[in-house]
């Protein structure tokens, strides 16, 4: 198992279109243990750019949570809707690169021509060539190359994926206007300096893309551990999608407990009738990422 970096910056990054629920909570409680007890800076991201998922009043409500739980944050919040000249500015270095294009195509055409992987629609490339003009209406891609994205995540070792096959060229910004996760991720990352990614399996997917995009940038790579993900008794991961209840603002010590235990440190039991700052100081005092099970389970609690 790699070790992390050292200083250590890492960081929680919610998107606020609901309120903190118990998946959201594990993701929390790991990257912070794991920067506390790395002496490192543990920061907090408001994930927001796609703002047609946004809920008002989501973003406070989650800062409140984790103040609530005991979470202390090292510098300013950052948003993501603040964020846009960032993007711009990298989207506009990808196209000095020659590594950015536009692209014209309707979700419909795609559908139509291309073959589907387990992301939809690979892109066979139809715009690469095309130098549409900015009038025209379009998302913006990056070309991929046919060579895997390899990296070692700290929990589940060894990861690659051939971007262009299994995915194809993919957006940075979307139709819409609005700049892609994936790019916006990459931006925030190298702006915040973060050097450890400590987030929930269902992201796993994503950190080929991002590397990629830290390649094309120049930026720096980050290392990776992805966490195993909480599923209702459906089996379906806790979401806002699946109805995962918010996580309440009273039961901080049991829910930390609840979590501690997913996340396999053994608490004991004890520590569910604690003071959370009691939690906090035997958390940082055992926390350690090998006891984490790689395997995503039922949340039995
Ligand atoms: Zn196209």
């Amino acid at each position: 198992m790699p070790s992390p970096p050292i200083p250590y910056r890492g960081r929680f990054a919610p998107s606020p279109s609901g309120a903190l629920h118990f998946g959201s909570l594990i993701a929390a409680v790991a990257s912070y243990l794991d920067a506390r007890c790395h002496q490192g800076t543990w920061l907090v991201r408001m994930e927001d750019v796609d703002e047609g998922r946004n809920q008002a009043g989501a973003a406070d409500d989650i800062l409140f949570t984790l103040e609530h739980y005991g979470f202390e944050w090292d510098e300013a919040v950052i948003y993501q809707t603040q964020r846009k000249q960032a993007y711009a500015q990298a989207v506009n270095h990808l196209f000095e690169k020659g590594l950015a294009y536009r692209c014209t195509c309707s979700r419909r055409e795609l559908v139509a021509q291309a073959r589907t992987g387990s992301f939809g629609p690979i892109y066979p490339g139809t715009c690469r060539d095309k130098h549409h003009p900015v009038s025209a209406r379009h998302a913006i891609r990056i070309h991929t190359t046919d060579t895997p994205v390899e990296f070692t995540d700290r929990l589940m070792g060894h990861q690659q994926q051939n971007l262009q096959r299994e995915l194809g060229d993919f957006i940075i910004r979307r139709r819409d206007g609005f700049f892609a996760y994936q790019l916006a991720v990459v931006v925030d990352d190298e702006a915040q300096q973060v050097n450890q990614v400590v987030r929930g399996h269902d992201l796993l997917d994503s950190t080929a893309r991002q590397i990629y995009l830290q390649r094309c940038l120049g930026y720096a790579e980050s290392q990776y551990l992805h966490l195993p993900i909480a599923l209702n008794p459906d089996g379906e991961k806790l979401s806002k999608q699946t109805h995962a209840p918010p996580i309440s603002k009273k039961s901080a010590a049991p829910n930390l407990y609840r979590a501690l235990k997913f996340l396999g440190q053994q608490p004991p039991a004890d520590l569910q009738r604690d003071s959370l700052g009691y939690i906090w100081q035997w958390s940082a005092e055992n926390w350690d990422s090998n006891k984490i099970p790689a395997q995503s389970s039922i949340d039995e609690y």
